[in-house]
């Protein structure tokens, strides 16, 4: 039976990146019953405002599996970004990026195979802010005030940072999981427990707790900005990470860097009853319609697809696809080339193409 899966484009480069990865994925021989859905910027008028249409999320709840490309999120103004509310609503609370080094991808580390599970409901993200001279803020100031604290300056906006018990455990469970499924031997739990000792702090005690109960994966901890130059100095010496929300979605740049860039970064967001998956890196509004940018990363996002749907097999092939792309070095994007200006870059589409050509040899 053919695997029902919504399927939104986004907006900026998503709908060629989306494009090149649908079909790659049809490829395969994997039958597909595509869904598609619209969310972003680009749709709101047609939606009485909504950059969200009750009708995508609908869509998901059903089928379980959305693929997506990326969407705009305006900067310090307009409506709240279409992704965290898509996490929020349909509970997606552990993100998973896992950041490997293929061979071709110029980097400065050669063997690194990392995957970071951020949470992704709770933190600074959960949108509980108060704009600066708001009646909200002040009240939440005089209250902060009453009760034994100070605002450093008086003239502050204001963002709380949620963290429980349950987002920690549930994510926490997720990751060892994770790790037993895909054979993997070593989590360290980034926190910053030092500092904010009501949450971080019982982020850390939660995990720890959870990992009592997991002994047969190894379990460790480290601070977060300590962290950042382990994994800058010694990569090879991590295995998985989870981490709340915003260190989390740094971490995954971080670790994407360390690959070769956004261009090879996959990812996937999971619930209890719902995955959707999506590249690490955002819109590109400057490239989007040009057929410049590189689709390998939401394609590589169609490979974790894969493999949750259980086509382990189609999965595995349609990796070694694209993984001998790049390792060939000739049918790749502008940012995969030695200089960002080679006239031999090939185009989004050409790389589907390429893939294509691969998948059907
Ligand atoms: P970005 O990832 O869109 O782009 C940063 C730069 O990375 C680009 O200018 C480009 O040089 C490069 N890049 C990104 N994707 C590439 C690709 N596939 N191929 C080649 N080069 C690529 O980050 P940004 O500029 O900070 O964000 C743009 C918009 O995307 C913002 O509105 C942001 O909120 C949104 N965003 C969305 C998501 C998502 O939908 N999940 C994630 C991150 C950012």
């Amino acid at each position: 039976m053919a695997h029902r899966v919504t399927l939104i484009p986004g907006d900026g480069i998503g709908p060629e990146i989306t494009e090149a990865t649908r079909r790659v994925l049809d490829a395969t021989g994997v039958e597909f019953e595509w869904h598609p859905q619209q969310a972003g910027a680009d749709v709101m008028d047609a939606h009485g405002g909504d950059p969200l249409p009750p009708e995508t999320l609908e869509s998901i709840r059903r089928n379980g599996v959305a693929l997506k490309g990326p969407i705009t999120t305006p900067v310090g103004e307009g409506f709240r970004s279409v992704n965290v509310r898509l996490r929020n609503e349909l509970d997606l609370y552990a993100q998973v990026r896992p950041c490997k080094t293929y061979k071709g991808v110029r980097t400065r580390f050669d063997d690194i195979d990392l995957v970071i599970v951020r949470e992704t409901t709770e933190d600074n993200y959960a949108g509980i802010e108060y704009a600066y001279g708001s009646p909200e803020e002040e009240e939440l100031a005089a209250w902060i005030e009453a009760h034994g604290n100070r605002l450093p300056n008086p003239d502050s906006g204001l963002s709380i940072k949620p963290i429980s018990i349950t987002g920690t455990r549930r994510v926490v469970e997720f990751a060892f999981d994770y790790a037993r499924r895909m054979g993997r031997k070593h989590i360290t739990c980034v926190h910053k427990a030092n500092i904010m000792k009501f949450t971080d702090g019982l982020w850390l005690r939660t995990a720890r707790e959870v990992a009592a109960g997991n002994p047969d994966i190894r379990f460790d901890d480290r601070i977060a900005d300590n962290m950042c130059m382990q994994l800058v100095q010694w990569p090879e010496d991590y295995d998985m990470i989870v981490a709340p929300n915003l260190y989390g979605d740094m971490f995954s740049d971080l670790a994407a860097g360390l690959v070769g860039g956004l261009g090879v970064a996959p990812g996937a967001n999971y619930g209890n009853d719902v995955a959707v998956f999506e590249p690490t890196h955002g819109s590109a509004p400057k490239y989007a319609g040009q057929n410049k940018v590189n689709p390998i990363a939401e394609m590589l996002s169609g490979v974790m697809m894969l493999h949750h749907l259980g086509e382990h097999e189609a999965g595995e092939r349609l990796e070694a696809a694209i993984a001998d792309l790049i390792r060939e070095g000739k049918s790749v994007t502008y940012d995969m080339k030695p200089r960002r200006d080679d006239p031999t870059a090939v185009g989004t589409s050409d790389v589907a193409d390429a893939v294509i050509a691969k998948l059907e040899a």
